[in-house]
């Protein structure tokens, strides 16, 4: 649910178009209704919301009026609600626990961009919005996850690239100090690289990490983190299943609001408006197959078995095509980067799963990931 597409930080990276689009707080009624159709009427037990933005904390009222219209419908319906938040940490009300047990909020996402220096320059308030508290975007942040880490999970996503690998030692260090990861409730932090999601973001191609600079930093995280405090997928234990979806945009009873009125597949889309698959607030015009919405029946077919490179891919079980974003924006660097992931890291779970670890430097060849089909017929044969 993206509240709204502004924000109070100007942060360099951000591929928002930071419009003052917002939901309203006559649209949480029209919420309750696809609520009711995509979750009521089809049984389902349970209704998430992430709320997203912009900053989803600048749109206070709308989120208030929603939660709890969300809320009472699950109530009067006997299905569980839940809810979590993605923020940049500097726009929170004082009474934190009271706001996180009124919104249910199981999980919150707070990103950082390095050490006070690196972070506060790169996250700078932006002057339409800055208040007499606004000093550092940093000190806020830090303050709200010693707060935060008593009420509910906490997710801790580093943003890295060039210009502030060298803090994460420091930030990870920062972290154990002020006793975040022991806390009644689990904290994990997260590495994450600052990419080129779309071509909105494509002027973040000279900063971005090589493979190997990442991979370096994510095992640095790795080695200095407790286990509790390292993000599941990065935990290797054991074999790896199967999987069969990789994520909510293929979920059909999944919905991504933008603050647009229109709805999305995938939350980094929103904003994109020929890439909405359909519109929910009454009074926009119905989407058509040649404008917006053309990309809904690509989403309905989405089906990795039939990709030229996923068909004949070794990995394809258990990575079944990674990111469906990569594959419609034809981001042929982003699909091999995945393979790249599998290749060195299929081995080390494999391995895991027998109690055993692999030879440093051990990885699988592109030619274990592709089967020659020839080969394979022939020994069929
Ligand atoms: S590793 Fe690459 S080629 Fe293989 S299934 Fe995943 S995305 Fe497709
Ligand atoms: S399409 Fe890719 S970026 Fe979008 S939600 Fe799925 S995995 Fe994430």
């Amino acid at each position: 649910m993206t509240t709204t597409m502004d924000c109070n930080l100007g942060c360099y990276y951000c591929y928002e178009k930071r419009s003052d689009e917002a939901l309203d707080v006559g649209d949480a009624d029209t919420l309750v209704e696809i609520a009711r159709e995509r979750v009521g009427r089809r049984g389902k037990k349970s209704l998430h919301i992430d709320w997203y933005g912009g900053e989803p904390l600048m749109n206070l009222a709308f989120m208030e009026r929603a939660s709890h219209a969300l809320q009472d419908f699950c109530a009067a319906e006997g299905i569980l609600y839940h809810a979590s938040v993605v923020s940049n940490g500097t726009r929170w009300p004082q009474d934190v626990s009271g706001f996180v047990d009124r919104h249910r909020i199981r999980e919150v996402q707070i990103s950082f961009d390095g050490l006070k220096d690196n972070h506060d320059r790169r996250r700078r308030y932006r002057p339409v919005h800055r208040t007499e508290q606004d000093v550092s975007s940093f000190d806020q942040a830090v303050s709200l996850v010693d707060e935060l880490v008593r009420h509910t999970r906490v997710d801790l996503r580093y943003n890295a690239d060039h210009g502030n690998a060298g803090d994460l030692a420091g930030f990870v260090e920062l972290a154990i100090e002020r006793g975040w990861f022991d806390g009644p409730y689990r904290c994990v932090l997260m590495v994450a690289k600052l990419s080129a999601y779309s071509d909105r973001s494509a002027f973040l191609r000279p900063h971005e990490l090589s493979a190997e600079e990442f991979e370096a930093l994510q095992a640095l995280a790795e080695r200095m983190l407790p286990k509790d405090a390292r993000d599941d997928q990065d935990i290797v234990d054991g074999f790896p299943r199967p999987k069969t979806s990789v994520c909510g945009a293929l979920a059909p009873d999944s919905a991504v609001v933008g603050a647009d009125g229109l709805e999305y597949r995938c939350g980094l889309q929103v904003g994109e408006i020929h890439r909405a698959v359909s519109t929910f607030r009454r009074g926009l015009p119905l989407l058509g197959e040649s404008g917006p919405g053309a990309d809904s029946a690509w989403w309905d077919s989405f089906d990795p078995t039939r990709l030229p490179t996923c068909s004949r891919c070794s990995f394809l079980p258990v990575c079944w095509g990674g990111c469906p974003k990569r594959h419609l924006d034809a981001d042929q660097a982003g699909v091999a980067d995945e393979g790249r992931y599998w290749r060195t890291n299929l081995p080390r779970q494999v391995a895991a799963g027998f109690g055993e670890t692999v030879p440093d430097g051990f990885a699988f060849t592109e030619a274990d990931q592709f089967r020659d089909d020839t080969n394979v017929i022939r020994r069929e044969g």
